[in-house]
């Protein structure tokens, strides 16, 4: 029987994760197919109560649903009690278990360079969802430091309590204060440079001692991307991390290692 998986969200009509997902299943020739599947704010548990009814195999989660998603769940993951959220959902013998494979899928690209976190100091610029996995993250590996620049304070001073919490030390400041020069690591968590907007911080004084990390996959080369190329950064980019938390909710739903390179071939060809 052909087993079905999906990603919920809204809006939901451009996600690359059908693409990702139908191009694994290609490659390794299994039985399943992925669909993208709207379900707008306010009709999560309907949404979720159909998903059960056809049975669905697994699904990813997305904006606006990542936190909400947890109430309808029957078991979390340790990640996923951590960071309040869950991206990646397995049905198991009928219960729906939660995951989330941001935070991972974040790491994976600094370690498959081989770059240390540890004592190392981080400036994280948004304060969102996609922040919270990456604080979580970053507190995993002991930086030493996470600082939190957004446009709204309010939510910067609450992603730093919940660093302190996972026992980080951390700030939070104006994006008019920021400084990058302090920071071994830059990373962009907001969706500003989805349309080709400037960095909402002063960025000049990047150079190649900084590692910056743009997790925004579409465009490739954002105004922060391309910015830092110039002064000679490390770059690191963001469908790098789309394509590792795809593989490891690919390995969670199917226990196979997911075909990186196929994966990678279909997203890259779609820009
Ligand atoms: P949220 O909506 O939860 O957070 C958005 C963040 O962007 C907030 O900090 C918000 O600030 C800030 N922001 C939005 N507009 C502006 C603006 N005009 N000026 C300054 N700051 C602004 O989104 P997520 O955290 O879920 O996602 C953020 C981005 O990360 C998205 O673009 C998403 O595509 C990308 N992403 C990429 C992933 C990947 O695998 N590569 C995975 C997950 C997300 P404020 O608090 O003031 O509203």
């Amino acid at each position: 029987m052909t087993r079905t998986f999906a990603v919920i969200g809204d809006p939901i009509d451009h996600s690359l994760s059908p693409n990702i997902h139908n191009a694994a299943f290609k490659a390794l020739n299994l039985d399943c197919t992925y669909i993208a599947y709207k379900i707008p704010k306010g009709e999560l548990k309907e949404g979720i109560e159909s998903l059960r009814k056809i049975k669905i195999s697994g699904f990813n989660v997305t904006i606006p649903h990542k936190v909400e998603v947890i109430k309808y769940l029957d078991e979390l993951s340790e990640e996923c009690k951590i960071i309040g959220a869950s991206n990646t959902v397995s049905n198991e013998n009928g219960k729906f278990i939660g995951y989330n494979t941001d935070m991972d899928g974040f790491l994976e690209p600094i370690k498959n360079r081989n770059i240390g976190i540890s004592g190392e100091s981080v400036l994280i610029i948004g304060a969102g969802g996609a922040a919270r996995a990456i604080i979580a993250g970053f507190a995993k590996q002991k930086a030493s430091k996470i600082t939190i620049t957004n446009r709204t304070l309010e939510n910067a001073q609450e992603l730093a309590r919940f660093a302190s919490n996972l026992g980080i030390k951390s700030e939070s400041i104006t994006l008019q204060e920021t400084d990058v020069s302090k920071y071994k690591f830059i990373i962009n968590a907001t969706s500003v440079g989805l349309k080709g907007e400037q960095c909402p911080i002063p960025i000049k004084a990047i150079n190649a001692n900084h590692v910056v990390y743009d997790i925004i996959y579409m465009p490739m080369n954002t105004d922060l991307i391309q910015q830092s190329k110039k002064n000679s950064a490390t770059i690191i980019y963001g469908y790098e991390m789309l394509l590792a938390q795809a593989a490891l909710a690919f390995k969670i739903w199917h226990n196979l290692q997911a075909p990186y390179e196929a994966m990678k071939k279909v997203l890259l060809g779609g820009f």
